[in-house]
């Protein structure tokens, strides 16, 4: 019997968009005010720095890293602070993790940095749900939740991969990828054009597939 649910963060609990506010509006905006820019022009040339090192790189999701590259004399907690009011769950996310924590032992599982987290956590006031998070990129130095990240998890909780159900919005990495290890695994898509057993639309749906099992 699975006794832990794990949750992708962004996509799947939170919308993706204050991500792209830090690294495509936010880290953009300090290096114009720094080098005397006009917005557009800095946000070409962060961007195509961040295309130069590419997501198969560890560095390509390192906050700080990219702060200490552009040169630019500014403390990540604020930065992520400044867009903070960008965070927004998705609205049937806190009366399940309400409802399930009881339950199961509920962990996070997110590629995303630590910084990311921690701050996302915060703002929405979701950390309280979760016993364990693990970050793929600040935690195991993975930039993808590949099978060793799973097989990384199960062992950092003493547990088989049966025992874990994982849910996400990535076909791949938060689908294929757990269930070739024996994770069940179910695959949100908010679009609502897949189909299948293991498609939710809506993470409301979860509990009932649960139960189904
Ligand atoms: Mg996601």
């Amino acid at each position: 019997m699975p006794k832990i649910i794990s949750f992708d963060m962004d996509g799947t609990l939170v919308d993706p968009s204050f991500t792209d506010w830090v690294w495509m509006y936010g880290l953009p905006k300090l290096y114009a005010e720094k080098e005397g820019l006009p917005f557009e022009k800095a946000k070409l040339y962060v961007v195509s720095e961040y295309e130069k090192v590419g997501e198969g790189a560890i560095e390509w999701y390192d906050i700080q890293y990219w702060l200490r590259f552009f040169q630019l004399d500014h403390d990540w907690r604020s930065l992520l602070q400044t867009y903070v009011d960008k965070i927004h769950v998705y609205e049937e996310v806190d009366h399940l993790l309400d409802r399930l924590k009881d339950r199961y032992i509920l962990i996070l599982t997110s590629n995303a940095g630590k910084e990311f987290i921690e701050i996302e956590m915060k703002a929405t006031g979701l950390g309280k749900y979760f016993q364990h998070v693990f970050s793929a990129t600040s935690d195991f130095r993975m930039v993808k939740k590949t099978v060793d990240f799973y097989r990384h998890i199960c062992e950092a909780l003493c547990v088989n991969p049966q025992e874990i159900i994982h849910i996400g919005d990535h076909y791949e990495f938060d689908y294929l990828v757990p269930i070739s290890i024996g994770i069940q695994a179910f695959f949100l898509d908010r679009s609502g054009k897949e189909k299948g057993e293991y498609v939710l639309h809506s993470l409301k749906e979860l509990e009932r597939k649960i139960i189904s099992e």
